[in-house]
């Protein structure tokens, strides 16, 4: 039986929980009720210690395996929304408007939760398990926070696990890599200034929206032509405001967009050729360009023995077939990375099936992924901890 069977008889619970989420989505750090739900439900479970408040609304539950051992296994789901507009029509559907749980974190935080109710009953460990339940990981750098606030310190955690479902991965089924597994994704933003004036009269004015245009292009150069082809590299400008009406050549334009890496060489590659590329193109049109380019986060890359380790479990639950280790990198981000950077671990994926992709309005996260999750998370602490 690859699911473990209390697990399965918990499925309705933690199915109600997870639709209680997704009916009232929060952002970012403002996850106070979904954070006060889950430090409700560690108590009622009677987790050793819950510590609402790590990395302002996180919170992070504790507990201890009946057999004697010292080791520490986190495992940590996220549990914020996104800011969209809900378009499925579900019973369940979100009753905030213009917020919605479009990647799921509902899902991920009831699957942890579940976890955590089987390992607090049952506690068939030696060590220590500590859940983790996370704010702010849509763009907010909600891990670094906790990080910050001593999550892996004050919990003594030794190796860390995160889990994200997967539209397009068939139901149920696993998928993981060693190394780098989803990108660094850096934010740029630049501010053209030219020369405004008639549009009948060019030659007097500076044209903002020229320069922009030829910077947009030039920078595909650094993809096509500066990274080595067998590198990944994604420099998407993906806003440029300039300009009112039709005849008035803009003053100013504003640009925005990521750029996305897999390996901190390409990273720093991508960072230094497009400040030159920006400052050089804008020169030769006689306008002048100010770049603000801010670190996102940072790759996500599975450690080696962790990530063998994750694949086992998972194989364990869903069938050697059903788990595939050799994963492409995907270039969207999360912010596990931060963890992974502080701590061992592994970030897994489990395939959501045939769903609206991650961020779409008709996205759901699939509760027949609750039973292979969960179970994941279970057999995970008690296997890494089993003395
Ligand atoms: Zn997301
Ligand atoms: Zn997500």
């Amino acid at each position: 039986m690859p699911i473990v069977n209390r697990v399965a008889d918990l499925h309705g619970e933690i199915k109600a929980w997870r639709r209680d989420f997704h009916a009232h989505p929060e952002l970012r750090y403002d996850v106070h009720r979904t954070a006060a739900s889950v430090a409700d439900k560690l108590k009622s479970f009677g987790c050793d210690e819950v510590v609402p408040g790590i990395g302002r609304t996180g919170v992070v539950g504790v507990i201890r395996g009946r057999k004697p051992g010292q080791k520490v296994v986190g495992m940590r789901a996220d549990m914020d929304a996104l800011p969209l507009e809900e378009e499925t029509g579900l019973p369940y559907k979100s009753t905030v408007a213009g917020k919605m749980h479009a990647c799921g974190h509902d899902g991920h935080t009831a699957m942890l939760l579940g976890a955590a109710k089987y390992l607090a009953e049952t506690r068939n460990f030696a060590g220590t398990a500590v859940v983790i339940f996370q704010p702010a990981e849509e763009g907010g750098a909600g891990a670094a926070a906790m990080i910050k606030d001593g999550l892996i310190s004050r919990f003594g955690i030794e190796e860390v696990y995160g889990m994200h479902n997967y539209p397009g991965i068939p139901l149920g089924q696993f998928a993981i890599r060693t190394g780098p597994m989803m990108a660094a994704a850096d934010h740029i933003e630049i501010n053209l200034e030219g020369k405004g004036g008639h549009a009948a009269r060019p030659h007097l004015s500076i044209d903002t929206i020229l320069v922009g245009a030829q910077i947009i292009n030039q920078l595909q150069s650094i993809v096509a032509r500066n990274v080595d082809p067998l590198e990944a590299a994604v420099v998407s400008i993906c806003m440029f405001q300039a300009g009112h009406t039709d005849n008035v050549i803009p003053q100013h334009a504003k640009l925005k967009g990521t750029v996305r890496s897999l390996t901190p060489q390409v990273r720093e590659l991508l960072h230094k050729r497009v400040a030159e590329v920006i400052e050089g193109t804008a020169q030769l049109y006689g306008a002048t360009a100010s770049l603000a380019y801010t670190s996102g986060y940072p790759v996500v890359v599975n450690h080696e023995r962790q990530t063998e380790f994750a694949a086992d479990i998972a194989r364990e639950i869903a069938g050697a077939e059903r788990v595939n280790t050799a994963l492409p990198p995907v270039m969207g981000a999360e912010d596990f990375a931060f963890m992974l950077n502080e701590r061992p671990g592994a970030f897994i994926f489990v395939g959501n099936g045939d769903s609206a992709g991650l961020h779409h309005p008709a996205y759901d996260f699939n509760d027949e992924v609750i039973p292979a999750g969960t179970s994941y998370w279970v057999r995970l602490a008690e296997t890494a901890l089993k003395g």
